[in-house]
């Protein structure tokens, strides 16, 4: 989350602005799929259009699919979820638009998150448009919606420059007209990276206490849209949902690029 950012910090990420603006206009791009010479980001039409989209909304914990449908209840729009799991969780569904087994996906993310390749925010939010636009989103949609990323902590986001999930969630809620918010979730805790944390029991503990609420009136009575970019075990999202949920939050759905 853009919280205080110190006078060095800003000068080395607009010196980093540069120097990549400067890369860009002496060399061109080359697609990372197939080496064609490409412009404005490393991905071609072509590539970007066979990688693999889900068609559903899964449980986050057993994978199952899940239809979403409306209601409205006291004039609220009420998203329910049809599904023959058993899992009744804060998360109401999640929404993988792809699967980081792609090799594809993978180089991406890879170059967006740490080769800092912000432009690839335009073809990655694509990918889960892509998917929203397959399921039955568009009937879901009504300005209740509020699109919030899953944000990084201060550290983290002062030393990459910018947060992957929220450069996504941009684009997804300009698309869609939503309105978006990174004030209500702050991460407190720097956690160890998830991936390094093999079990699942691991991965559930060390995402306890990671995000606390700011402003909660913002969530109230709100559908939420929580954006990440990659998933593994959806431990972090699941913390997010719950503490959005303590705070009267009303459904909240998960929107990943990718699944691990
Ligand atoms: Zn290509
Ligand atoms: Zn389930």
């Amino acid at each position: 989350m853009p919280h205080r950012i110190s006078f060095w910090t800003k000068l080395h990420n607009v010196f980093q602005k540069l120097w990549f603006f400067f890369l860009e206009t002496l060399f061109p791009w080359f697609c990372l799929g197939c080496h064609k010479e490409v412009t404005n980001f490393p991905i071609c039409s072509d590539c970007l259009s066979k990688i693999p989209i889900a068609y559903n909304f899964i449980c986050p914990i057993c994978g199952k699919n899940v239809l979403l449908s409306k209601t409205i209840i006291n004039s609220k729009l009420t998203i329910e979820k049809v599904s023959n799991c058993s899992h009744h969780l804060s998360l109401t569904a999640l929404g993988a638009a792809t699967d980081y087994s792609n090799e594809l996906v993978r180089e991406l993310i890879f170059a967006f998150k740490y080769n800092k390749i912000v432009a690839l925010k335009t073809p990655l939010s694509q990918l889960i448009i892509s998917f929203l636009e397959r399921t039955n989103w568009s009937t879901l949609l009504d300005l209740n919606w509020l699109v919030i990323p899953i944000p990084l902590h201060r550290r983290k986001y002062q030393l990459r420059g910018f947060n992957q999930s929220e450069l996504l969630a941009q684009v997804v809620a300009q698309y869609f007209s939503l309105e978006i918010s990174n004030k209500p979730l702050v991460r407190i805790k720097n956690n160890q990276a998830q991936a390094s944390l093999k079990d699942k029991h691991s991965r559930l503990e060390n995402a306890k206490g990671i995000f606390t609420i700011s402003k909660p009136q913002i969530v109230h009575n709100r559908n939420i849209l929580l954006i990440d970019d990659v998933i593994t075990t959806g431990a972090t999202m699941l913390e997010a949902a719950k503490i959005l949920k303590g705070n009267k939050a009303r459904q909240i759905i998960g929107l990943v690029l990718a699944k691990g």
